[in-house]
């Protein structure tokens, strides 16, 4: 086992990395940008090392500079967390050519699912059903077109690099086709440095259902159940909980099986997540996730299993501490995000925590970094936390989801906690009924009736 590992990230998910470690008798590392030196995970850490300034192309993205921070404290492995360098393949690669081990999967499958117009061919032959769509990009407006007419529309144009939601055009009418290619391409292109997109069709009232799986690399591969993130605003995640309210055990079995073989025949390596938009009973490959995710928690919850450990322990090359036949799915988890945001505007809330006091009690877990006298930086993602809640079932994890938003204390800043409270007891959230539009609807009713008060 690793000694020392470097933690290449920040906020909830680097203190989650270090605690797993802690718990593993692994020392820390932990880097940071000058905005972040007041951070938990620094002081906790065994070590720090400050890598630049706050704007995180030229701290969190800068390769040479964490190299460096690995080298100078003797770490042997990196973990990247997510987002960031997280699915960065060159990343992946420079980690191994410096000697260090990447927890995480092998460089070559960061590329090929960093693609997502190579990651859909890739499944599909593996085994996977895939969205309906355009073979491979886009040549041309002609090119958008003639796919919109033949698989008919509504269709959305998808950015073959992208993630977070970001670079996505939905088309309704074919007269609006050229300039939402063109819009989409030029999004693509601002902010994955790729304007190569794709096209699918636009499912009207999907589930978003994802399956962890886990892999050793060469050819062993699990899946430990899915999560439903239906729950969904400018097509990021908000609510996340396991198991899907909506899958019958077959559906499970048959999409968790799948998801597994094809872990086992690509050979893949440490923790990912296949995610599919799920309608009429059928399953749709969107894209695969080669990293930990925000919303692992749920799994957790459910499983007993600390997926970050089972990473590192992949990465060390150890085996993987559950099989198959010993994984029990128990209960019910709920995670809501919390974001440093008005719940209604959506307006970004950074600031100083004047109090803080997370909720407690059985079945709940609170993952944040922030402390009272924090000031949470203006340069990076609102998600301050995540408060994950289990049950022995839903009705019961709901209860005490609303009990646990009751009794949690987040002074000085706005968070979106009011957001999920109002979610949580909805009808539609409570049934179950509800598809990934959902939430936007929903919050456009509200809007309509403020504007009309
Ligand atoms: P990203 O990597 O940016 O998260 P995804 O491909 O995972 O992009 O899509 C994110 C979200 O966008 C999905 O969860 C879903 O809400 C919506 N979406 C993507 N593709 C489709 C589609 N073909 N039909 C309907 N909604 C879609």
């Amino acid at each position: 086992m690793f000694k020392k590992v470097l933690i290449a990230n920040r906020g909830e998910i680097a203190l989650r990395i270090h605690r797993a470690c802690k718990e593993m008798g692994i020392e820390t590392v932990a880097v940071h940008s000058t905005a972040d030196e007041n951070s938990m995970v620094v002081r906790l850490a065994d070590e720090s090392v400050c890598i630049g300034p706050p704007a995180a192309k030229d701290s969190y993205l800068n390769i040479p500079a964490i190299l460096t921070a690995a080298a100078i404290t003797g770490a042997e492995a990196i973990h990247p967390g997510y987002g960031f360098l997280s699915e960065n393949a060159e990343f992946a690669r420079m980690v191994e050519e410096h000697g260090f081990a990447f927890i995480g999967p092998k460089p070559e499958h960061i590329e090929s699912m960093g693609d997502k117009v190579v990651a859909k061919e890739t499944v599909q032959t593996l085994g996977l059903p895939v969205v309906p769509g355009s073979a491979g990009a886009l040549g041309s407006v002609e090119d958008a077109i003639a796919t919109a007419e033949e698989w008919g529309l509504p269709v959305i144009i998808k950015a073959a690099s992208g993630g977070g939601g970001k670079g996505m055009k939905v088309v309704r009418d074919i007269k609006d086709m050229a300039e939402a290619y063109s819009t989409a391409r030029s999004e693509a292109k601002a902010n994955f440095g790729d304007d190569t997109v794709y096209m699918e069709k636009f499912l009207e009232k999907p589930r978003h259902i994802e399956i962890q799986v886990f892999g050793d690399g060469k050819g062993g591969g699990i899946h430990l159940g899915e999560r439903d993130c239906s729950i969904q605003r400018r097509h990021q995640k908000v609510v996340e909980e396991g198991p899907s309210p909506v899958l019958t055990d077959e559906e499970r079995e048959y999409i968790g099986g799948v998801s597994a073989d094809v872990v086992k025949k690509m050979q893949y390596r440490g923790a990912g997540t296949f995610e599919f938009l799920f309608e009429e009973g059928k399953f749709y490959f969107m894209e695969m996730n080669t990293r930990i995710q925000v919303e692992h928690p749920v799994t957790e919850m459910i499983t007993g299993i600390d997926l970050v450990c089972e990473q590192i322990r992949i990465a060390a090359g150890e085996e993987l501490t559950f099989k198959k036949d010993n994984i029990r799915l128990r209960g019910h988890s709920i995670e809501v995000r919390v974001n440093a945001e008005n719940p209604r505007t959506f307006m970004p809330s950074p600031g100083m925590i004047k109090e803080y006091h997370p909720a407690g009690g059985l079945g709940i877990r609170m993952d944040s970094a922030i402390y009272k006298g924090y000031s949470i930086p203006p340069y990076y993602d609102s998600m301050v936390g995540k408060l994950i809640v289990h049950g022995r079932d839903r009705a019961e994890c709901l209860r005490r989801l609303h009990r646990a938003i009751d009794e949690t204390v987040i002074e000085g800043i706005e968070t979106t906690l009011p957001l999920h409270k109002w979610i949580i007891s909805q009808p539609e959230f409570i049934s179950g009924d509800y598809t990934i539009h959902w939430l936007e609807q929903q919050l456009a009713k509200l809007d309509e009736a403020d504007k009309a008060a």
